[in-house]
């Protein structure tokens, strides 16, 4: 996702598990065992989490790829519900080794998460944790459950794909263009192209480390952030024009927001996954703190994206709505018409101003 805020900030006591330092040597050398001490034709089973964005896919397929290197043999990377990548990812490295979840191992050697939080972020795939081998989980929410036998979960870390290097690196696997352009993807979706708060020196090491290898940055920033096609250019503007300022809301803070429906969709001709990216032109408003798509995905429910400017702690929000997320990024599905579902935003939002009156 993209996240203003670098993401892994931390959750404000919202969190189920709050983890404060990255993964301990021994979380590490858990890993490289569980790997290392795979069975000759062992079969290993990546999965990213539901409606997969660039560092889900990018930190998987990237791993997977470095894998595929050390001589994994049986590999599959997937991901719960329908099979459809989102068209700017489909022509990364690495997507060969997709399958659709219904095909995917019932009983790997080992399973290996990347970028979800919990359990339920990998929906019908969730019984692999428990037909596996081996459980190993590869992330960098806050917020993280902790799901897996083996944890490497980094809340400072900008992106999971940066989890994934450096467990690469500890397997001895060197970095090759596809690995790298995987990654690359991953670490540009989630600092929002090295502008969030998250965008350390190390960040910009990394980068350089995975811009060496000859990717190109400007085609696949082009291909991944700046290319959708003239309808979904149309959607936007459309839903864009409906927006409305609430100056009021958050205690003051404002609340912007809009929504689209599946009808919108349909007249544009446009797949659900093109309105990921929506949310970037509605949160630069400058009257408000906190911006909301709330994005139709069955006649009464409602997937809802949230982002906060700092005023605001909208984890706590998306949590209070059954959802989860980043204390500047979050997200819940809300069921009902589209004003109820804001109401109930907008109901949680004044509670959830930081360092306000949380009664
Ligand atoms: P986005 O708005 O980009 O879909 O998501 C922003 C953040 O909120 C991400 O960290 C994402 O994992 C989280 N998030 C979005 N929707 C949900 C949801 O329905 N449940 C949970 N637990 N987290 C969500
Ligand atoms: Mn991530």
């Amino acid at each position: 996702m993209t996240d203003p805020s670098g993401g892994p900030a931390g959750g404000a006591g919202v969190t189920a598990t709050p983890v404060d330092s990255g993964p301990a040597e021994a979380d590490w050398a858990a890993a490289v065992a569980a790997v290392g001490q795979l069975p000759p034709d062992g079969r290993v089973l990546l999965i990213c989490h539901v409606n997969p964005d660039g560092d889900a896919l990018g930190s998987m397929l990237g791993f997977g790829l470095g894998l595929r290197r050390l001589g994994v043999r049986r590999l599959q990377a997937t991901f719960p519900g329908p099979p459809e990548v989102p068209e700017s990812f489909r022509e990364l490295p690495g997507t060969d080794l997709l399958v659709p979840a219904t095909r995917a191992y019932p009983d790997p050697d080992l399973v290996i998460c990347f970028d979800a939080a919990s359990g339920s972020r990998l929906g019908e795939l969730v019984d692999r944790l428990e037909t596996a081998g081996a459980a190993l989980v590869l992330d960098h929410h806050a917020s993280n459950t902790r799901f897996g036998g083996i944890n490497l979960v980094d809340p400072h870390a900008a992106a999971t794909s940066v989890v994934a290097e450096e467990l690469l690196t500890r397997l001895g696997v060197p970095l090759d263009a596809a690995i790298a352009e995987c990654l690359y993807v991953a670490l540009t979706t989630d600092t929002g192209s090295f502008r969030f708060e998250a965008t350390t020196p190390a960040v910009h090491r990394l980068a350089a480390r995975l811009l060496a290898t000859g990717i190109r940055p400007g085609d696949i920033s082009r291909r991944i952030f700046d290319t959708r096609p003239f309808g979904a250019v149309r959607l936007f503007g459309e839903v864009l024009c409906r927006a409305r300022l609430e100056p009021a809301a958050a205690a003051g803070r404002g609340l912007v927001w809009t929504y689209a429906t599946l009808d919108d969709l349909a007249r544009h001709d446009q797949r659900p996954y093109v309105l990921e990216a929506l949310i970037d032109s509605v949160r630069c408003t400058a009257e408000a703190d906190v911006s909301c798509v709330v994005k139709q995905t069955r006649p009464d429910e409602w997937a809802v994206s949230m982002r906060s400017k700092g005023a605001v702690d909208v984890s706590a929000v998306a949590v209070a709505l059954g959802g989860g997320g980043h204390r500047f990024a979050a997200g819940f599905t809300g069921r009902g018409t589209v004003d109820e579902v804001v109401g109930r935003i907008r109901a949680e939002l004044d509670g959830a101003v930081i360092g306000g009156d949380q009664g």
